[in-house]
């Protein structure tokens, strides 16, 4: 049994077999052959084996023809290692004396060397580790051949376990055979986490390398209320995730019940909860959950999931299948947030090397630079605003003059739809995400020009704290307690206060039960949330008076390191909610 621990993402456990979806896709369809199979599963391995070998003389060759001898050599350690006696012998006998598939007893060895020369922690033996594993995948694919299977084929349920999920990858994913995931890298807001979420499936990310250690089949445990992976588990540790698994069920089947019930104070202020969507079909589980609306639709993700370009058409029935889950209910579309680490096939940009990404030309600056995929977007919701509440937001805009190009664009669309006799609804709310510090400082020059403020956490800590929301090596350093973000939450809720325009919270922080009393408190009255986690903030909020919120808040607000502020918040929540699963 071993144990990995990194970053829980997305609650509940997910128990079941191993699919491991490396760089090539290959996946161990068996672990195990029938006895009298075992002659002939040696003898494919035998030709897997031989295969191989050709193969790797061919490259050696032309490496040395084309390249010089001193390339070469390259092949001729593989060539080594694929004729190694002790390895084949012991891939043999795990085929014969275990039963195992020739896939899974290759893995399983090759990788176990790969591990010891890894921890040897010396570059000659790194590079013996990384030869082990190509030696794996040749052979993976001799064995494989045709029946290499890609997500998109499962036919049982397994748990995913892969280096990365792209957040296209992770939209991809079919829950019915997903049970849950987790990913070497990733952090605590990246989008691949906040997709797990909108999934409701359990996945812990930034668990580092591990991958050498599961070669597919085995039984996996995902803890997603805690960051836990834990390979191959005894049965005691079996036993006892049955049970959590079984408790996280019974609790949320008890936070259900909250459904109906007001999201209000015990003094009776009501704070709306909205969902948090990136599918319009999450829209109808999102009002299932209580939601009193959409605070956030990304909609990059009609992009994301999809091979194609989608049209102005695709993009408007979209919308309408949001607005008829809230028919009268606010729905904030946001507009394309592309770019980073959201970048669709149909669209990409090679960002050169040296830049970063998330500093480059992403989301509002792509669409300004994109002006007929903005427009075609823009056309799209005026039409859709036919049928409701619909409100537009711009994500990441950082200066008052892009606001306006933005807008101004806005208002080219709705002149092309009135000369084309199209109909469409012209009195429409335009906001604002407010997720970098510059739009934070400027809030009360931006809160005149707007109709409102969302604030998106995720990328405003990214951008004020410099830490990477997707870099596992620096998560410790991303904190939403620290005390430079709750300033700027403090401004641009007083800006939005002082010019009376309607403020929510939008990224992953408010949907953090720990914060919610601290939210309250600063003054927001509306959140919009990831929608699994709506019972459990009710029960907070229905639990809170709003002077103990703002006790809570004015006390948070004087402490001056992360940490403080978050044991502070921690300890608040166990008084508020002593049941609570944090
Ligand atoms: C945010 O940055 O907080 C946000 C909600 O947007 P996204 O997570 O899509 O970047
Ligand atoms: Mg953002």
């Amino acid at each position: 049994m071993l144990i990995k621990r990194g970053i829980a993402v997305s609650p509940g456990v997910a128990i079941g077999p191993a699919l491991v979806f490396g760089a090539d896709s290959f996946r161990i369809p068996q672990r195990f052959v029938s006895i009298d199979a075992v002659d002939s599963e040696i003898a494919r391995f035998q030709m897997a084996l031989n295969a191989t070998c050709e193969e790797i003389e061919v490259n050696e060759r032309l490496a040395s023809e084309r390249l010089g001898a001193q390339y070469a050599a390259i092949f001729t350690a593989h060539l080594m290692l694929a004729r190694d006696d002790r390895l084949i012998q012991e891939i043999q006998g795990l085929i014969r004396q275990k039963s195992f598939s020739p896939e899974f007893a290759v893995s399983r060895v090759l990788r176990q060397y790969a591990r010891r020369f890894q921890n040897l922690g010396d570059k000659y033996f790194s590079d013996r580790a990384i030869d082990l594993f190509d030696l794996e995948k040749r052979l993976l694919k001799h064995l494989l051949g045709e029946r290499r299977e890609e997500l998109s084929h499962l036919t049982m349920p397994v748990v995913l376990l892969a280096h990365n999920l792209t957040p296209s990858e992770t939209a991809g994913l079919d829950k019915r055979f997903i049970m849950g995931f987790a990913t070497e890298v990733g952090g605590h807001t990246s989008h691949t986490a906040i997709l797990a979420g909108a999934l409701e499936l359990p996945a812990a990310v930034g668990i580092g390398k591990f991958l050498a250690d599961v070669s597919g089949g085995e039984t996996i445990i995902i803890d997603g209320s805690h960051g836990t992976v834990i390979i191959d588990p005894d049965d005691e540790t079996l036993a006892k995730y049955r049970a959590s698994e079984e408790r996280f069920r019974s609790f949320s089947r008890r936070l259900e019940s909250l459904r109906q019930l007001p999201s209000e104070t015990q003094d009776g202020v009501s704070i709306s909860l909205c969902g948090n969507i990136e599918f319009p079909g999450e829209a109808e589980a999102a009002a299932q959950r209580g939601a009193e609306g959409i605070g956030l639709y990304r909609t990059e993700f009609l992009y994301l999931e999809s091979q194609k370009e989608p049209t102005e058409e695709d993009q408007y029935q979209a919308y309408r299948e949001v607005l008829r889950a809230f028919p009268t209910q606010p729905v904030i579309i946001r507009t394309l947030d592309l770019g980073a680490d959201k970048m669709p096939g149909q669209l990409r940009i090679d960002y050169p090397a040296e830049v970063n990404p998330a500093l480059s030309v992403r989301s509002i600056r792509l669409s300004l630079q994109h002006l007929e995929l903005f427009k075609t977007q823009l056309r799209a919701i005026l039409r859709a605003a036919v049928y409701g509440d619909l409100r537009i937001m711009f994500p990441l805009v950082t200066t008052l003059l892009e606001f306006r190009q933005a807008r101004m664009i806005l208002g080219d669309v709705i002149e092309d739809l009135e000369e084309q006799g199209v109909e469409f609804r012209r009195e429409v709310p335009v906001g604002m995400m407010v997720e970098v510090p510059a739009a934070a400082i400027l809030a009360e020059e931006f809160a005149r020009e707007v109709d409102f403020f969302s604030i998106g956490t995720n990328d405003l800590i990214q951008y004020t704290l410099a830490v990477d929301r997707g870099d596992p090596a620096v998560a410790t350093l991303y904190r939403a307690g620290d005390p430079s973000i709750l300033r700027l939450l403090r401004m641009v809720v007083n800006a939005a206060r002082k010019h009376q325009i309607p403020v929510s919270v939008c990224g992953q922080m408010s949907s953090d039960p720990m914060f919610v009393p601290l939210l309250v408190g600063m003054g927001l009255r509306q959140l919009s949330v990831t929608p699994h986690a709506i019972p459990e903030l009710k029960e907070v909020i229905r639990n809170l008076t709003i002077a103990k919120a703002e006790r809570i808040a004015n006390r948070a607000e004087t402490l001056d390191i992360a940490r403080d502020v978050e044991n502070f918040l921690r300890g608040e929540l166990k008084k508020i909610c002593p049941d609570s699963v944090q």
